[in-house]
This record gives structure tokens, C-alpha cells and sequence, in this order.
């Protein structure tokens, strides 16, 4: 075994290791990390126990594995094992075990106290993919509880140790030194990507070209994106490399182990490797002299309608990009060509942010609780998400039925739990097997999980060939999953995938997870029903897990004739792809999506969808329905009018109108309209003053009867009771406002308000008068002098506590006085005024003792001149 830098530390490691639970290291890509250190921890834990080193990619851990293995001179799936994804190679005998995250992550579901793991191992921690995160999470807290034992190493070239360190306890620290030699970087791009018309086959050809008229004495690694791209520039090279006696040789996850072995493997001759970013870090290429980067990877993140997984092309950060070019310079000088300007790697962000903070939560919340975790705040993150995307994972799952609103996991959401599926899909397929459509269900949940199975060139197709095969299922997923099921019968004939317009690679990436998903379900519960059809049965589990993505097709004056338009569930509208089947269909789950907003046709466009029947929503969906009764101010009509609405989310499914006058809500819509017209809308604004000001006399002199305030606030008030038991404005208008603030005194109060603050007083001579009341002034009559005849005092109200104020006027209704002292007037002023009136006014009669004179009876008055 050759010498490593690692090896001359690995004493040490153990012997930190021997006194902590943990331990952080770092070392440079190359060092031995991953070879080295789990074998080294074998000694520190019981024979019947695991170290487990977890891999961020399948070809690392596979890749690992072997490398293990041939270094200890057993064969793979003896001493040393792999599992990842659809693979596992492991034995009775293993004892160090490289593993994805989704396999440890399943393992920790299935076995908490990870009883038969004596150490573990997270490496490459600086990809901070989410499941790591999680994972250091559950394994510190379980350090903590039950499993003191449990040794866990966590490693990296490139990360900040401390922070980790700090999370473990403070456990130990470990850096082995490293050398790093000068890389010259140089950047072939003159354009930015966008005006670039070179293709990235033909910019890697140009580049391995200058490398080798400058002479190269070494290899050359190429970062590309992904198998495609990395097909691509091999046909692009394939000349150059003859020319030159290069040996091509490309390394991605999809290879045979033989095939990937290769490309690591020492050669004779110099090699051109063609590789995705798994040689930044996972694997090192000895003898790799140059470098050519193209700066760009398929970068994990999801879909941001649906929240599935998404593989995008995007940029590599700028310490990616350092890193790649430091796979050159390991043990001597060497080069990088960067095929993107130095302006483009500028600009870059530094670091691509972790996953636990831009990635959809659902699939490791629904993980968590299944752990029996309720409150995923409460959870111990190294690096804690926001509330925000917590929120919106658990609303989902709740929304799935996957968990109740307290967080325990539901029996659907164990059945969900199986399936390494986003809790979406496994909430279709669930519900599938549940109805009868197990295989069928396999199929449908992973074709969820691709974008699209058609070949491009069919989505090319025009909407008019695309509008024929319209109407088949009226679900586009359904449609695929037809073509799919015919390929399969045909056992995938390349000439029968290429005549149904699929696309080959993603067609076996469908049957490959089919396959793991049929192998999970067959386990799952027995249907509990099976009486629909496929396509009903299918469409219904589609819906359980897209229930907040429902469109309704818009109808009435609002909606566009010629491009049906759909309102959203959660809000806002959108427009239905012209490739998708069902343009027709009034209801639809929109299970793909884009936000065009901007673009040349701006709003959102569904691109894949699945037509619903309203009545699956009961069935499916039940607890997401919304029963209401509305109220509302119908302003044209001058009415209250209720509607019973039943809702899913903001979409209206149906409404009628209903009656419900015993609706609080009703008087209170009402009053709110009538007040905005004014209480003197509903009576005789006088009559009402008037009312108002009797009361609030009588409030004044005679607080013991115990009237109530008329101020504006109290008149609010009994509008509002006014409006108790009617609905529209004309019916308000019935009744006099007035009469209802009467009807509202006691009995007691009505009669005292007649009797203490009557609404006339009859005078001597037998002539009523009315009586004025005015707010914070004393009432007050007003009639001829000569009806004041025969009385001695002013005549007194409210039990003789308030004396009236009397307007007293001439025959030609002047005031000739205004008083409350009527003795007085008769003693002092009457005099004088009597013989000027008897001078004016000889016809009538004037006496000269007003106190004992008749006055005149009504209707025996004499006119004025
Ligand atoms: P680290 O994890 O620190 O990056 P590794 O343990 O993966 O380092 O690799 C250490 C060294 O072992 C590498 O520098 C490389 O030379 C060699 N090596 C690892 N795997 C293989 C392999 N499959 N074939 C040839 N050499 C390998
Ligand atoms: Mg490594």
C-alpha cells in the first residue's frame, strides 16, 4: 500500500478518537481521508459492529468502497461494502460500509439508535447536502443520549472546521498539512456564456488543443456538467486524441464500476478525463496536470411549484472553482483553462449556500416526524432553516394527511414513509395502491419525478398534431404513463421508445425507479378499495398529492375566449401549456408550472396537468374543503345577500344563495351600509332632533328615570338592533328609526317621556302648544300673549323641576318677549306693551289684569290686521 499523508496521523486520530465521541478532519483531496480513516476506526469499536462513511455521491461511495477492498485484498461486499440507491453490495461479513444519504438517513428512520453502528463517518461534509445536516443532527443528539459509545468523524478538505467542532462539544480538531502547488489559471472566454455561440464540446476541444501545442506532460482533467455534455466533448476530442495518443476516458455516475475504475487507474499513456464535479473533491486523478473547467454543474434544488427534486444546470461557486483548479496543482505546478471569462467567475457567489437553506423541507420533515421528531424547530440543526420553509413543509404534509397538526405521523403518512419518493409522490402512489392500482401507482410516481418523458422533439410538435391525441385521458401524466406501459410491453424496444416520441434515457431512469418502488410496495397494505376505474383511480391519487395545486378553469365575462385561463388554488391564474391534453377540462391539478412572469408572454404557464371530477374533491380531499355561509353588501340592489360556498382554498367549487336572515352577520352587513348613509336616512330628521333633545333634558332634570344616551355612539348602537331581523334598506325604511328608540325605552320611560317632557302643554284658554326642546337649553313654548292670559307662572314641566321659556307674541307673531318669569312680565313690561297693543290691535281685547282675564278660546280668535 502506497504512503498517504493521512497515514502518519491515523495513530493520533485513534487516540483522540479513544477519549471523544467525536472528531473533526481535515486534510487536502488526495490526502487518504476516505481510504484511510475508516478502516483506522475499525479498533475503536466492537467486532459486531459497522463503521458506516457516509458519501455525498453513489460513484464516490461505490468508487471507495472498491478501493477499500482492493487495499485490504478482499473483494467488495466482503470486509468492506457499499449501498447506495438501487445498489447494495454488502454481506454479513462487512464491516465498513459506504453509504448515500438517503440510505443512512433510511437507516436512522428504521433503527434510531443505530444498534449495529459502532462508527460514523460523514464525509465531504462541506457539500452541506441536506441530509448530512440532518443526520449530523440526529447523530449528535443520539451521542448525547443513548449512544455514548457511537464515534462520529466528520470530514472535509475544504470546510471551516470550527463550527462543526463547536456543534460536536467542542470535540477535537484535526488538520493534516497539506502542499499545494501554484496552478496558472487563465480564462479562454472572451464572451460571457450568453453571447458565446461556441458550443462547450467544441471550447473543450479548442482548449486540450492549446494545452497540447504547449506541451503537455501529463493528464488533463475536464469539468463538465453531466453525461451529456461529457458524450459530447468526447466526440468533439475523438481526432484530437488519436492525433495525440490521448486516452479519452470519462468518469460520471452512470458508468459500469470498470468503466469509472479507468479513469482513476494509472495509464501509460496520457489521459483526457472527462468528469462531472465528482473529481473536485470525491475522487483524485494522480498525474493530472491541467485543468479544464467549465464552470458549470448540475446543481441540486426543486422545483419551486411542485417542490420535487430538480437537477439544473447552473454555475459553480467561486471555491468550486478554486478547488477544480487545485486538482492540478497536487504534486507539481500545474494549469487551469477556465472557459468563462474572469468577469463571469468574479461575479460568482463565493459559496453555493447550503441545501438545508434553499431546498424544499418536506421530504426530511416527513423523515423527522416519522422519528418521531413534532416539532421540527425544536429539531438540533447545525445550521437552522427558515420558519418560512419549515412552515411550508409542514403545511404540505398536513395538507398530504402525512402528519397530524400536532406532528405524529398519520398511518398514511407510514405508508408514505417507505417510499425514498418527495411526499407527494409517495402520497399518490400510496393512495393509488390504496385503491387498487399498485403497479399502475409505481409508474405514475415516477414519472412525477421527471420533468418530461416525451422526447424534445415532440414537445417541438405543433399544437394542432398535439391537439389530436387531445381528450385521451385528459391527464397529461396519464398519457405518458400509456406510452410508458407500451414501451414496457415491448420491453423497452429502442425502435418502440423512439416511435411513442419518449426519450431513452428518461424512460429507463422511470423503469429503473419503477422497479424500487414496486419492490417497496409490494409490502405496502392491502387496497382498501377498488371499485373505480384506472384512470379514475389514477386522476384521484394525483389529486391527494397536488390538493393545493387545483385550477379551475375561469368562466363568466372575465374569461378569455381563446386561451382558457385558469384561476390557482393558492391565487392568481394561469395558462395551460398548448402541449398539455386538457385544455378542456374545467378542473385540473396543475402538477408542473412555471412563472414566465417578464418573459414576452408574462404570467404563470402550467405545463403538465390532470383533469379532475369536483366530486373526487370530497373523496380525496374532504378535510381541505371549506363549507362557508357568506354576507355580503349587495350595493346595486341596496340588500344583504348570503351565499353558501363551498371552497378549496381560494377557488370557489360552488354557491348558491341561501337565506340566513338569523345570521348575526346579516344585521350587522346591513348596519354597516346604513350607517354609511346616515341615521337620518331612516326617520324624519326633526322627529328624531326632537326625540334626542326631550331625552337628553329629561336625562338633565330627571337622572332617576334612567334614560338612556342618545349620543351619535348609542344612535350606532341601535341602528345596528334596528337592523335585527331585516335585510335590505327598503324594509329598514318601513319603520320609522324614531319609533324604534321609542319602542326601545321601558314602559315606565315611554310614559314619563309623555307626561315629564310632553310633546305640547295646553295653555288657559285650552290651546296646545308645542313644546320646544333644544340640547343644554331650557324647552320652551311659543304662543300669542293673549293665550297666556289667566296664568300667573310660567308654565312648569318635569314635575315642576324645569320651567318652560315663553315666546310671547304680538297678533302679527312677533316676539314681544321672551321669559321664564311670567309674574314679572305681567307686573313690569305688560303695562306699557298693553297700550301700545291696544293702539295696534283695538279689535282684541286687553286686558288690563292679564291674571284673572279669559283668554280667548281656540278657534274664537280674532285675525290680525
Ligand atoms: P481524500 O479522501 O483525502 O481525498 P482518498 O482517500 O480518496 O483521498 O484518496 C487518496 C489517494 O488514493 C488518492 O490520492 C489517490 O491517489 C489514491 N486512490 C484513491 N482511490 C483510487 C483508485 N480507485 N484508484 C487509484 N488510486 C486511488
Ligand atoms: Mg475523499
Amino acid at each position: 500500500m502506497i504512503t498517504l499523508p493521512v497515514d502518519a496521523h491515523l495513530p493520533e486520530l485513534v487516540e483522540r478518537l479513544r477519549g471523544a465521541q467525536s472528531l473533526v478532519l481535515q486534510a487536502e483531496p488526495g490526502a487518504g481521508k476516505t481510504t484511510r480513516v475508516p478502516p483506522a476506526l475499525l479498533p475503536l469499536i466492537s467486532d459486531d459492529k459497522l463503521v458506516v462513511v457516509l458519501e455525498p455521491r453513489r460513484l464516490a461511495a461505490r468508487m471507495a468502497a472498491r478501493r477499500v477492498a482492493e487495499e485490504m485484498g478482499t473483494r467488495v461486499g466482503e470486509l468492506v461494502g457499499y449501498q447506495v440507491r438501487f445498489e447494495d453490495v454488502v454481506s454479513a461479513a462487512t464491516r465498513v460500509k459506504f453509504v448515500t444519504e438517503g440510505v443512512l438517513t433510511r437507516q436512522l428512520a428504521q433503527d434510531p439508535n443505530l444498534s449495529r453502528v459502532g462508527a460514523v463517518v460523514l464525509d465531504e461534509f462541506h457539500e452541506r447536502h441536506l441530509q448530512t445536516d440532518v443526520a449530523l443532527g440526529l447523530l449528535a443528539r443520539l451521542q448525547r443520549s443513548t449512544r455514548r459509545d457511537l464515534k462520529l468523524v466528520v470530514m472535509s478538505a475544504t470546510m471551516d472546521a470550527g463550527p462543526v467542532a463547536r456543534f460536536l462539544g467542542d470535540c477535537p480538531q484535526m488538520k493534516v498539512p497539506g502542499r499545494v502547488f501554484p496552478v496558472e489559471v487563465e480564462y479562454a472566454a472572451k464572451e460571457e456564456p450568453a453571447q458565446n455561440p461556441r458550443p462547450l464540446e467544441r471550447q473543450v476541444a479548442d482548449a486540450v488543443r492549446r494545452l497540447l501545442e504547449q506541451g503537455l506532460d501529463g493528464d488533463v482533467l475536464v469539468f463538465l456538467p453531466g453525461a451529456a455534455e461529457i458524450r459530447a466533448a468526447r466526440a468533439a476530442c475523438t481526432t484530437l486524441a488519436q492525433q495525440h495518443d490521448l486516452l479519452m476516458l470519462p468518469l460520471h455516475g452512470d458508468l459500469t464500476p470498470e468503466e469509472q475504475d479507468q479513469a482513476v487507474r494509472p495509464s501509460r499513456k496520457r489521459k483526457l478525463i472527462l468528469s462531472t464535479n465528482v473529481a473536485e473533491t470525491s475522487v483524485t486523478i494522480d498525474g493530472v496536470v491541467a485543468i479544464i473547467d467549465s464552470g458549470l454543474a448540475r446543481i441540486a434544488g426543486h422545483a419551486s411549484w411542485s417542490g420535487l427534486a430538480t437537477l439544473k444546470l447552473g454555475r459553480i461557486s467561486r471555491a468550486s472553482a478554486t478547488q477544480r483548479a487545485g486538482r492540478a496543482g497536487r504534486t507539481r505546478p500545474g494549469r487551469c483553462i477556465r472557459l468563462y471569462t474572469r468577469h463571469d467567475h468574479d461575479t460568482r457567489p463565493e459559496h453555493t449556500p447550503p441545501e438545508v437553506k434553499r431546498m424544499d423541507l418536506s421530504e426530511t420533515a416527513l423523515l423527522l416526524h416519522g422519528m418521531g421528531e413534532r416539532d421540527l424547530a425544536a429539531f438540533p440543526w447545525f445550521e437552522t432553516p427558515d420558519a418560512s420553509q419549515l412552515q411550508a413543509a409542514s403545511s404540505l404534509l398536513r395538507l398530504l394527511n402525512a402528519v397530524t397538526p400536532e406532528g405524529v405521523l398519520t398511518p398514511t403518512g407510514k405508508d408514505m414513509l417507505r417510499f425514498p419518493l418527495h411526499p407527494r409522490q409517495a402520497r399518490v402512489l400510496v393512495e393509488a395502491v390504496a385503491r387498487g392500482f399498485r403497479d399502475e401507482g409505481c409508474v405514475v410516481a415516477a414519472l412525477l419525478g421527471e420533468v418530461d418523458i416525451w422526447a424534445s422533439e415532440r414537445r417541438g410538435l405543433s399544437t394542432t398534431t398535439r391537439s389530436r391525441k387531445k381528450d385521451v385521458h385528459g391527464s397529461d401524466v396519464l398519457a405518458a404513463w400509456e406510452a410508458f406501459e407500451t414501451a414496457r410491453a415491448g420491453n423497452f424496444n429502442p425502435r418502440d421508445v423512439e416511435a411513442l416520441g419518449l426519450d431513452p434515457g428518461v424512460v429507463s431512469r422511470v423503469e429503473r425507479v419503477r422497479k424500487q418502488l414496486a419492490g417497496i410496495a409490494r409490502n405496502v397494505n392491502p387496497p382498501r378499495q377498488g371499485a373505480s376505474d384506472e384512470d379514475t383511480a389514477l386522476g384521484m391519487a394525483i389529486l391527494a398529492g397536488y390538493a393545493d395545486r387545483v385550477a379551475q378553469r375561469r368562466k363568466g365575462p372575465a374569461a378569455r375566449a381563446d386561451v382558457p385561463e385558469f384561476l390557482l388554488a393558492t391565487g392568481g391564474t394561469a395558462r395551460l401549456a398548448p402541449w398539455s391534453q386538457v385544455a378542456d377540462s374545467p378542473l385540473l391539478v396543475a402538477l408542473d408550472a412555471e412563472d414566465r412572469t417578464g418573459g414576452k408572454q408574462d404570467g404563470v404557464r402550467i405545463s403538465r396537468a390532470s383533469a379532475i371530477e369536483p366530486e373526487w374533491l370530497l373523496d380525496v380531499v374532504p378535510d381541505a374543503l371549506q363549507d362557508s355561509v357568506d354576507v355580503e353588501w349587495n350595493a346595486q340592489a341596496q340588500r344583504v345577500d348570503c351565499f353558501s360556498r363551498l371552497r378549496l382554498f381560494q377557488l370557489v367549487l360552488e354557491e348558491t344563495r341561501v337565506d340566513h336572515s338569523d345570521d348575526p352577520r346579516v344585521a350587522e352587513t346591513l348596519a354597516k351600509a346604513a350607517l354609511s348613509m346616515g341615521v337620518a336616512a331612516f326617520c324624519d330628521p326633526e322627529e328624531l332632533e326632537h326625540l334626542r333633545a326631550r331625552i337628553g333634558t329629561l336625562r338633565e332634570i330627571m337622572p332617576e328615570l334612567g334614560f338612556p344616551s342618545l349620543d351619535d355612539n348609542a344612535l350606532k348602537d341601535a341602528m345596528r338592533r334596528h337592523c335585527e331581523g331585516r335585510r335590505t334598506i327598503a324594509e329598514l325604511k318601513e319603520v320609522s328609526f324614531v319609533d324604534t328608540l321609542v319602542a326601545e325605552l321601558t314602559p315606565a320611560q315611554r310614559q314619563a317621556l309623555e307626561a315629564q317632557a310632553p310633546q305640547s302643554i295646553r295653555l288657559p284658554g285650552g290651546r296646545k302648544c308645542t313644546v320646544h326642546y333644544v340640547a343644554g337649553q331650557p324647552p320652551w313654548v311659543e304662543s300669542r300673549l293673549q293665550d297666556f292670559f289667566g296664568m300667573r307662572e310660567a308654565p312648569r314641566i318635569m314635575n315642576g323641576r324645569q320651567k318652560l321659556n315663553m315666546h310671547l307674541l304680538a297678533p302679527n307673531q312677533r316676539a314681544v318677549q321672551i321669559t321664564d318669569d311670567l309674574a314679572g312680565f305681567w307686573q313690569r313690561h305688560y303695562p306699557a306693551i298693553r297700550k301700545e297693543l291696544m293702539r295696534k290691535y283695538p279689535r282684541h281685547s286687553w286686558p288690563e289684569d292679564p291674571v284673572t282675564a279669559t283668554p280667548p278660546q281656540p278657534g274664537q280668535r280674532a285675525r290680525s290686521s
